[in-house]
């Protein structure tokens, strides 16, 4: 018997309390879906911003978190293999990624499921409506038929396979909007969150020649440092978007940077990227700099021919290139530094708060640390 509820952390109100709660499963699997036992939820500081309400759009009640991991306890017909043709049964560990219609422009003629006019990110889902919860922060939960999945190998932990569900995987996919890395460059990452860090690690692992960090607070510099930051730049001790331009300009020999990735979301965030950046330099806008943005020079932009690029979270290659680039890189990077030790359901809403006031780097779930397996 498969269940039909599960308990569930829901968010009803901006900025409150998460209330610990059952959620109805669908009662049918459509042909295509899966049901799946969460064993870990990663939070993102997307996670944060929703449960503030500062993305206007969301629809409550809902469930959040989108970055999970989890054992198959139910399959809809046709839905025995991942994207790469292995087969999934019960209780195969399974990462998956957005849903897409499959059928917009996005998704047929530029085949660039991240533009999917009807991409199926968390947010949109509220947990009264049909099929009520495809997010994490959940015992169980709903994989829709348009969304691709992969099977994690054995040897990777949890977090790690969850934790590419979001941070990893755009990270990766923005490197690639990049055009990658050309050995010995120098590149800037500015944001010391999750995607910073995993975006700190990738410059390193490409070949960046220099590698400059900016963010904040102290703990994620000495982690970025780890990771292969030769520079960290603290926001708190050169709080001067000019200043910081300046040093970037001092530590490239007045050259500036080959590549800016903006993984930080500020206001300043894009003009400070802009000004970082050399001649022919490249600004990958990542982050979302939110209503008081502000302007970018253009006229830098045109004197020394940058290319602003934008790039959007990650479909299913991004998701596989990101177990292939935590494996490959395990022994080189210890990822299980960015992660905070698990805490249950009832402890989503503190750990919602702690990503919110930046004392956790990533906030770890496990449903099955208050609530058992339902069965029946
Ligand atoms: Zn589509
Ligand atoms: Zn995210």
């Amino acid at each position: 018997m498969r269940p039909r509820v599960t308990m569930a952390a829901v968010l009803r109100e901006f900025n409150a309390p998460l209330e610990i709660e059952q959620v109805p499963l669908p009662a049918d699997l459509p042909p295509g879906s899966a049901l799946v036992r969460v064993t870990r939820t990663t939070l993102c500081g997307t996670d944060a911003h929703l449960w503030q309400g500062v993305l206007p759009f969301v629809g409550l009640p809902q469930v959040l978190g989108h970055e999970m991991v989890g054992e198959v306890v139910a399959l809809g017909q046709h839905a025995d293999r991942d994207a790469l043709g292995r087969p999934i049964t019960h209780g195969t560990r399974l990462v998956w990624s957005e849903s897409v219609c499959g059928s917009c422009y996005g998704c047929t003629v530029l085949r660039e499921p991240v533009l999917c006019a009807d991409r199926g990110y968390g947010f949109r889902q509220r947990a009264d409506k049909w099929p009520f919860v495809i997010g994490g922060l959940t015992q169980y939960t709903y994989v829709p038929p348009g969304a691709h999945r992969l099977v994690v190998p054995d040897a990777m932990p949890d977090t790690w396979a969850a934790s590419a569900g979001c941070a990893v995987k755009t990270v990766l996919r923005a490197f690639a909007n990049a055009g990658g890395v050309r050995p010995e460059s120098t590149v800037v990452i500015q944001g010391a969150g999750p995607l910073g860090l995993v975006g700190t690690a990738l410059a390193r692992a490409t070949g960046a020649g220099r590698v400059i960090t900016i963010g904040g607070p102290a703990n994620r510099l000495a982690i970025a440092r780890e990771y292969g930051a030769d520079v960290t730049i603290s926001i708190d001790e050169v709080s001067d978007p000019d200043e910081r331009v300046a040093l970037v300009e001092e530590l490239t020999e007045a050259r500036g940077a080959e590549l800016v990735f903006d993984f930080a979301g500020s206001p300043s965030a894009n003009r400070e990227g802009v000004l970082m950046c050399g001649q022919r330099g490249k600004h990958v806008v990542v982050g979302l700099a939110g209503p008081q943005a502000m302007p970018v020079p253009m006229d830098v932009v045109m004197g020394r021919e940058i290319q602003v690029i934008g790039s959007l979270n990650g479909d299913v290659s991004d998701l596989d290139r990101s177990l292939r680039f935590l494996t490959a890189f395990r022994d080189r990077f210890d990822w299980d530094a960015m992660f905070d030790a698990p805490v249950g359901l009832s402890g989503a809403d503190g750990a919602i708060k702690a990503m919110a006031a930046m004392t956790a780097v990533k906030a770890v779930i496990d449903p099955a640390l208050d609530f058992e397996e339902i069965s029946g």
